[in-house]
């Protein structure tokens, strides 16, 4: 007689204990407003297309063999861009790829991970994976870097995002130079929304071999498609990177359109300061309505809605209900204290914005 195993009996027990990443909603019919995934409102730059249809010449024939494994044209542009050398440059399917791979090489079921509470939820969803425990460093409603918190949190790697989400509230580099004297683990930045902030860590790598820094083609290169990303790091931690990473992560065609969008960085200059005059514009029409909203360097804002001099958990679920009614998509984070009265709006166009600021209106009149 077969033994009467079920399939998650079989799996491994953290595995079948998890829960995967939640993304935010992804229609697939048109007409929403999407402001809820802080993807780009810009089109990527032509050169990328360009660049996509080259790769696709003579029939496509060049698909038929498999990507440089390294990606090396990409990794040496990448280097370029940041005065570094390729040796210290990862190419990543997305940046959540490179996340995953740090995990699986830093963290395991006796060496913990850490992040900062509220921050990016997939960290928790990686470390699961590890069968690992996660050391929750929670922030309070100023949103300063507890260094002394992260130090002492015995994570062997911590991941801290840098402009933060869901806040949009950037770090000093002084500050992370501080954090790094005193934590003794992996330090790893996310700053998937660095190009939209005036400061970053890249210059600290140079003195701090366990510095990571963690980036993305989908927000400002407007590439969230095509799965691009990469990390920059001690040639050290690269290598180990490089030891569990896909032979092939990165297909052809993505490693030739970031490559092309990184060469146009006047293109993207460009798109990246409409993105900031739409933003600061954002943030001086929340605070008109009187809401509160955080400081933000990234392409979203964090916002505490208010109605009738009230805010709060049922105020901001109100809010984000209406918008839904009305075809605009945002992100609730319900689940925690510091949260749960926010709502994170993304940067959108002109016109999405302007019809964001017709509900707004239409709600608070309600
Ligand atoms: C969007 C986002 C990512 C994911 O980047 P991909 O390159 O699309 O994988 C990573 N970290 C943070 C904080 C993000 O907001």
């Amino acid at each position: 007689m077969k033994p009467d195993l079920s399939i998650e009996s079989l799996a491994l027990p953290h595995v079948a204990a998890m829960h995967a990443y939640v993304p935010g909603m992804q229609p697939m019919e048109s007409g929403w407003v999407k402001l809820n995934t802080n993807e780009n409102p810009f089109p990527p730059s032509p050169k990328v297309i360009e660049a996509i249809q080259r790769e696709l010449a003579n029939e496509a024939r060049g698909l038929r063999l498999y990507p440089n494994p390294t990606s090396a044209p990409l990794r040496a542009t990448i280097a370029a861009h940041h005065g570094l050398k390729v040796e210290q440059v990862l190419a990543s399917n997305g940046c959540d790829d490179a996340l995953n791979l740090l995990m699986r090489v830093f963290c395991s079921v006796d060496r913990p991970a850490g992040m900062t509470v509220p921050s990016y939820s997939l960290y928790t969803v990686l470390r699961s994976i590890q069968a690992a425990e996660m050391r929750e460093v929670e922030f309070d409603r100023s949103f300063e870097l507890p260094i002394d918190a992260i130090a002492s949190s015995g994570a062997n790697i911590f991941f801290l995002t840098s402009p933060n989400a869901p806040t949009g509230v950037s770090f000093a580099p002084e500050r992370i130079a501080e954090l790094l004297e005193k934590f003794s683990g992996i330090l790893v930045v996310d700053e998937t929304y660095a190009p939209f902030a005036e400061q970053n860590c890249v210059s600290l790598l140079a003195d701090n071999p366990r510095l990571v820094i963690v980036r993305s083609f989908s927000k400002a290169y407007a590439l969230a498609g095509m799965r691009t990303g990469y990390a920059l790091a001690n040639p050290e931690v690269i290598s180990l990177l490089d030891r569990v990473r896909d032979s092939y992560n990165l297909d052809r065609l993505a490693q030739v359109a970031a490559k092309a969008a990184l060469e146009d960085q006047a293109y993207y200059q460009g798109t990246i300061e409409a993105t900031k005059v739409l933003r600061d514009k954002a943030a001086a029409s929340y605070e008109e309505r009187g809401w509160f909203v955080y400081p933000s360097a990234a392409n979203f804002h964090f916002v505490e809605p208010r109605k009738g001099g009230g805010a709060g958990k049922a105020v901001a679920q109100d809010l984000f209900q209406c918008l839904l009614d009305n075809k605009i998509l945002v992100r609730a984070f319900p689940n925690h204290a510091l949260t749960q009265s926010f709502l994170r709006i993304s940067v959108g166009s002109a016109e999405e914005m302007n019809r964001l600021g017709e509900i707004l209106d239409a709600w608070q009149k309600k």
